[in-house]
């Protein structure tokens, strides 16, 4: 059995910000991570053409001070969101959408340039991917002999003076075993934490040109009426790759990916004229079908419930179990901006 000091469950934002300041302190730090890919809900794709979209966390304000904060210390870029031009709001099916203009006077939101997957990518580099281990779910978390014994769905241990998940806490209490169980009121609580963006459906469909911007749109749409209810430009910061990029009506989950995407290239086709049926490639990620994830709730569960409650702040298993994650953040939970308040808070407790 291998000998860890701290073992971090997950490699997304949260757990690797976490690993790179246990590192900066001199702990020595072993990431697990079930997927295949490391990121968590930070999932950029690139397309055919220059074109980079995301699939999952986006945008971050002014307000995001402790994610802005560590783009600074990573040096890593970020533009202003596009919104120049005429938006449009559709109210009801049978009704032309409603033609407005955002103020420049507006809080901007800004995205991280070259895409959300540059933070992960340069956090990796710096954490040293030796110390990061993909394809290994953990299924079960053991106190033994003031160690916590960790099990992986393919059998193997990793033992560790203390544990840090960062799974989100819905997820965590149902898809970990522990041993002895935790308190019933830390558990019932978080079956009542609501995953940020857990029931999301994210689409982007990627074209040659900025059709819309020529036409002097926006891109921005507002819908309470179609499959797409909001999008936004896409493009890259230096206009040389082009897409829109959105959230699609929930509901639309039941539906095929083909059945989605026909319903999408036909409401930018009525709104923006048939240069929108001239795409490159249409994509989507529904969050809810991500077993690593989202986890059905018992009951409902409304938008950051529970999230930032002072449960989370007291370990676990005498002081050996840290539940971490965006979602148990006290400032901005659930966003990119959470995950990095719930690393520094962690992390200053070591
Ligand atoms: C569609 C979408 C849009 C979003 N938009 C924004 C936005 O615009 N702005 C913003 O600030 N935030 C946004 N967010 C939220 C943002 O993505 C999250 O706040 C942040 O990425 C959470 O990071 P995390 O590390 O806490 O959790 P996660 O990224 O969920 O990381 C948890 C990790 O644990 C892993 N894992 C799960 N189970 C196991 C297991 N049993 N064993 C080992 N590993 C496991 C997962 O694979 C994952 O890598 C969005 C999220 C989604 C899904």
């Amino acid at each position: 059995m291998k000998k860890e000091k701290v073992i971090v469950i997950g490699a997304g934002l949260c757990g690797l910000y976490t690993a790179f300041l246990l590192q900066k302190k001199g702990i020595e730090v072993l990431i697990l991570e079930a997927n295949t890919r490391i990121g968590g809900r930070i999932k950029t794709i690139t397309g055919t053409t220059a074109v980079t979209m995301e699939m999952g966390a986006t945008w971050f304000g002014n307000q995001h001070r402790h994610l802005l904060e560590v783009l600074h210390i990573l040096e890593l870029p970020y533009f202003r969101q596009h919104t120049k031009g005429i938006s449009l709001f559709e109210t009801m099916s049978f009704v032309p959408p409603q033609k407005f203009e955002i103020s420049d006077s507006k809080e901007p939101s800004f995205r991280i340039v070259g895409g959300t997957a540059t933070l992960i990518e340069k956090l990796v580099s710096e954490i040293g991917l030796q110390h990061i281990k993909t394809q290994t779910k953990i299924i079960a978390i053991k106190e033994q002999n003031n160690q916590l014994i960790v099990t992986d769905s393919s059998g193997s241990s990793y033992s560790a003076d203390k544990v840090i998940s960062t799974i989100p806490p819905n997820l965590l209490v149902n898809s970990v075993i522990f041993e002895p169980k935790l308190p019933d009121n830390f558990t019932q609580l978080a079956k009542k934490t609501h995953t940020w963006m857990g029931e999301s459906i994210k689409f982007a469909v990627e074209y040659k040109t900025p059709f819309w911007k020529q036409n002097n749109y926006s891109g921005t749409l507002f819908s309470q009426a179609s499959i797409i209810q909001e999008m936004y430009d896409h493009s890259t910061a230096d206009n040389s790759g082009f897409a829109l990029k959105g959230f699609l009506n929930g509901g639309t989950a039941v539906l095929s990916f083909e059945e989605r995407k026909e319903k999408v290239i036909a409401q930018l086709t009525t709104f923006f004229g048939p240069e929108a049926s001239d795409y490159v490639a249409y994509y989507e990620s529904v969050w809810r079908e991500e077993p690593l994830t989202f986890q059905p709730y018992e009951q409902l569960v409304l938008a950051h419930q529970n999230n930032g409650h002072s449960l989370f702040k007291t370990p676990l298993l005498n002081e050996k179990l840290y539940v971490s994650g965006a979602e148990t953040a006290n400032q901005n939970p659930g966003y990119m901006d959470g995950a990095i308040f719930a690393a520094k808070t962690i992390a200053s407790q070591f």
